[in-house]
């Protein structure tokens, strides 16, 4: 079911930048934004059709204004134009919510070193950069709410995802880091830490377990589940959704530094 009232609304329009927000939990959060009247930018790859597609939705939600920035998530170069493009955009930069995020799976003996750098930057190291171009104006402006999508995997381990685990826990650490440097400054960082949501990103581990253990997509599905989540349910987009509106509200004011799981019980065994 999909929940179109965002209980935990913002008491005033904000300006927000959702990283790789073309898709998944990104896409998901930057609606619920839209839905709160908030001008959003948001970066990710796509098509330009699948892209402009993202940016009606947003403007059809109520979104005062919506822009697609082209950046690379693992180049620098990149990060400070989307950062700059937000702030000269939007006017400022109040909610930065640091989500793009890629997998890759693998022993860590068999564990390709390229592929190990690129979870890491583009997992870790952006957030990072976004974080420290973005601070300036939120200090100046004494208001800012910084939410890093992490995962269960900054709190947990799981086989075959070491740079996904460490990027995650690299993460958490970062955002407790900035809160401590910027709490008198009405700027607050957490990490959002959900457990399995179905996104094209948990998509394509569903595939490659299909395929490895022989059986269905509703059976690996459930095995997915059952191995971790005691909820046996997907988190739903919208619950993150809800999720981040109410980090970024008045009255998450003083939750700062925390790393939130979101995850059906996984974190609780
Ligand atoms: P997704 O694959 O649906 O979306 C990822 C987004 O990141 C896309 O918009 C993609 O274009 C963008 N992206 C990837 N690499 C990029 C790059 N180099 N530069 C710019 N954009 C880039 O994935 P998702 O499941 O929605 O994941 C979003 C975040 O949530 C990730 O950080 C992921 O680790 C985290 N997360 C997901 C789950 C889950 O179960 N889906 C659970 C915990 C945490």
């Amino acid at each position: 079911m999909t929940v179109q009232s965002d209980s935990y609304a913002t008491s005033t329009p904000t300006t927000v930048l959702v990283t790789g927000a073309t898709s998944g939990i990104g896409k998901a959060v930057a609606l619920g934004f839209a839905r709160n009247k908030s001008a959003v930018a948001i970066n990710g790859f796509g098509h330009g059709s699948e892209i402009s597609a993202v940016l009606d939705e947003l403007k059809a939600s109520g979104a005062t204004k919506a822009i697609h920035v082209p950046s690379d998530m693992s180049q620098v170069k990149d990060i400070e134009t989307l950062i700059i493009t937000t702030q000269n955009q939007l006017g400022s930069l109040d909610v930065l919510v640091n989500n793009a995020g890629i997998q890759y799976t693998a022993k860590v003996e068999d564990f390709p070193a390229e592929k190990w750098d690129q979870v890491i930057a583009i997992n870790l190291t952006s957030a990072f950069h976004t974080i420290r171009l973005a601070l300036p104006m939120m200090k100046a402006r004494n208001f800012g709410r910084i939410i890093n999508i992490a995962s269960v995997h900054g709190l947990v381990g799981s086989v075959q995802k070491a740079a996904y685990v460490a990027a995650k826990h690299g993460i958490i650490g970062l955002t407790k880091v900035v809160a401590l440097e910027c709490a008198e400054q009405n700027i607050t960082a957490n990490s959002v830490c959900p457990g399995w949501v179905l996104t094209p990103l948990v998509e394509a581990q569903l595939t490659a377990n299909a395929k490895r253990d022989n059986v269905t997509n509703d059976q690996a599905v459930h095995n997915l589940l059952l191995e971790k989540q005691p909820s046996l349910r997907f988190v739903p987009l919208d619950e993150l959704s809800q999720l981040c509106l109410f980090l970024a509200s008045p009255g998450a004011s003083s939750i700062n530094g925390a790393a939130l799981p979101i995850d059906g019980g996984w974190t609780a065994r």
